[in-house]
């Protein structure tokens, strides 16, 4: 696929290509663990790495391979590795860089398991992690320490939505030779490419936006080609994170029609977030795309959009909320995001009730915070069910 084809060009046809066999269009599903050689001495080089070819489906298969073709022409990426969800792709990812003794640069803005990976994982093999608590760049750059080894964060973050300055964290990488980690999910490539902005190795969760539809888990490591040949033979080999065929096709499938999703996902949130910031019973609402928003210009320097993601603070607390989450009638009452569907999520009691209240209360989730991801569906229906929810 050449690679000067505009993204939307990309997302349908990069890494997929007619079945030279059948003719068949779209990518078989190989459904297959193991693949056979022709003869010894074919088998010894496939397994050597001295000519291509399929082996064993944990380190490659044609319908994986496919994919992470695809998303690798969307992220402007040398290469890519895909995993069986977020997780298994965030952590094969970091332990491709970390060994004992080594230290991690990490915002404390974090989605909840990369934060504990990181804060009680990593120790176990001997690597610590400093988190930081600001957005500023100056700040990482006074965490540094000799035998830091990676610069890890979010942006948009998850479930407060601040905005990171991308650029300015590459080149405070690239100035002391550490590599950077941008978690992509919430923008997906189709809003922003942090690889352009100078960083390193974006990870995803491939069950958001890039699946799309709600059906299958996922992950992505997208990066230069001979780390992610090192995460294939010396991390997926080890800890087996490997997305199973049927996902990938999924994902594949979700990602043809993304350019599509993502501004009409976009449009929807921006309305809403208009909608909540006017409302009288909503004390704050995180939006990027609201100009009072302390991200915002950020945001619009490195995004071409602001997503899908809203987060607000219902007046009265917790059991505001709480009121709020049990009234929507086309919200579903589910975490995850990036669906078609439209989801809520009150953190306070779900995905944050394990954080100490303080703790929670420092990282912005507040005890009446309401998470939505927004949908596709129509925007008026959207927000008439909010506002009846709000409705109290
Ligand atoms: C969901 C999510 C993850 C984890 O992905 P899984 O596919 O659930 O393992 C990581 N980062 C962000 C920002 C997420 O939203």
């Amino acid at each position: 696929m050449q690679k000067n084809y505009q993204f939307e060009t990309l997302a349908v046809h990069a890494g997929e290509a007619p079945c030279p066999v059948t003719g068949a269009l779209d990518t078989p599903i190989y459904q297959a663990t193991t693949f056979a050689s022709a003869n010894s001495e074919e088998m010894a080089a496939i397994y050597g790495e001295e000519q291509p070819g399929y082996m064993y489906t944990r380190y490659g298969n044609p319908t994986l391979h496919a994919l992470e073709e695809k998303i690798a022409a969307l992220e402007g990426s040398e290469a890519a590795l895909v995993t069986a969800s977020g997780m298994a792709a965030i952590s094969t990812a970091i332990l491709g860089y970390i060994k004992a003794g080594d230290h991690v640069v990490a915002s404390r803005s974090l989605y909840g398991a990369a934060y504990h990976f990181l804060d009680t994982k990593l120790p176990r093999m001997g690597a610590s992690t400093t988190f930081v608590g600001s957005l500023r760049v100056a700040d990482f750059e006074k965490a540094i320490q000799p035998n830091t080894r990676l610069i890890y964060f979010e942006s948009p973050s998850n479930p407060v939505l601040d905005i990171l300055d991308i650029e300015g964290l590459a080149s405070l990488g690239h100035a002391g030779g550490i590599p950077t980690m941008v978690d992509n999910t919430f923008a997906s490539p189709a809003l922003q490419r942090p690889l352009g902005l100078g960083v390193t190795t974006v990870v995803h969760s491939a069950t958001k936006y890039l699946c799309g539809h709600g059906d299958a888990m996922g992950g992505a490591v997208a990066g230069p080609k001979e780390y992610i040949s090192l995460l294939v033979h010396e991390v997926i080999r080890d800890f087996g994170g490997v997305l199973s065929p049927f996902n990938a096709w999924l994902i594949l499938r979700g990602i043809r029609t993304l350019h599509l999703r993502m501004p009409a996902h976009c449009a929807n949130a921006q309305n809403i977030a208009e909608f909540l910031s006017r409302h009288p019973k909503v004390e704050r609402v995180n939006y990027p795309g609201l100009a009072r928003h302390p991200g915002h210009e950020l945001a619009k320097r490195q995004m071409k959009a602001f997503g899908a993601m809203i987060s607000f603070e219902v007046k009265g607390g917790y059991e505001s909320g709480k009121k709020v989450m049990d009234r929507v009638k086309i919200f579903a009452r589910a975490a995850s995001l990036g669906d078609t569907r439209s989801l809520i999520v009150h953190s306070a009691s779900t995905s944050h009730r394990a954080v100490p209240r303080d703790q929670r209360l420092a990282m912005g989730v507040t005890d009446g915070l309401v998470r939505l991801s927004v949908g596709i569906e129509a925007a008026e229906d959207l927000i008439a069910d909010l506002e009846q929810a709000l409705n109290y």
